[in-house]
């Protein structure tokens, strides 16, 4: 899979699963902590990225008004196939920046929390909300852009949501 504008960890690589499904998996052991992906991409408006909120989409969410994306179809990269689960095994160092969570064995399948970068926005045309089918036992069946502020999961990913959501996290608190 190649690479635009994001740097993707090189024991990674996009596998299907048994369902079918695009998604990343470590061809090694990654140690906590370790860096799996820096996310660029052009900077969009929301607004510009129409797809956002409803069909697929490759774009991450970086601020209320802002998410990194591509402007062109044939520019999807390695770092696009993250897939989301509720019991993920990655979270965010700052806004553009992936990391283990914990230690993660060989094979095992690499997934984030959407609630970890997702925030309501004005510029969205329709709120944010997806069936979930992660197959989690926490699953919460739904993702939407305001998980972020379900008090289980800021306690849970501490420090490894978004950075701008962290923060709001951090002033209520
Ligand atoms: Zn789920």
């Amino acid at each position: 899979m190649k690479l635009f504008h994001s740097w993707l960890n090189p024991k990674l690589e996009v596998r299907t699963d048994t369902c079918g499904q695009a998604g990343l998996f470590a061809q090694e052991s990654l140690w906590k902590g370790e860096k799996l992906a820096v996310f660029g991409g052009h900077v969009m408006l929301i607004s510009e990225a129409p797809q956002l909120g409803t069909g697929d989409d490759y774009a991450l969410q970086i601020d209320e008004q802002f998410v990194l994306g591509t402007r062109h179809g044939h520019e999807i990269e390695g770092t696009d196939f993250f897939n989301h689960s509720c019991s993920p095994n990655a979270g965010f160092d700052g806004t553009i920046t992936l990391v283990a969570m914990r230690a993660i064995a060989q094979d095992e399948k690499i997934t984030f929390d959407y609630a970890m970068c997702l925030h309501a926005s004005r510029w969205r045309q329709t709120p944010y909300r997806r069936k979930c089918s992660c197959g989690a036992q926490k699953c919460r069946g739904f993702v939407t852009e305001d998980d972020w502020r379900n008090p289980e999961l800021q306690h849970r990913y501490k420090g490894y949501f978004s950075g701008y959501i962290q923060k709001k996290i951090e002033k209520k608190g």
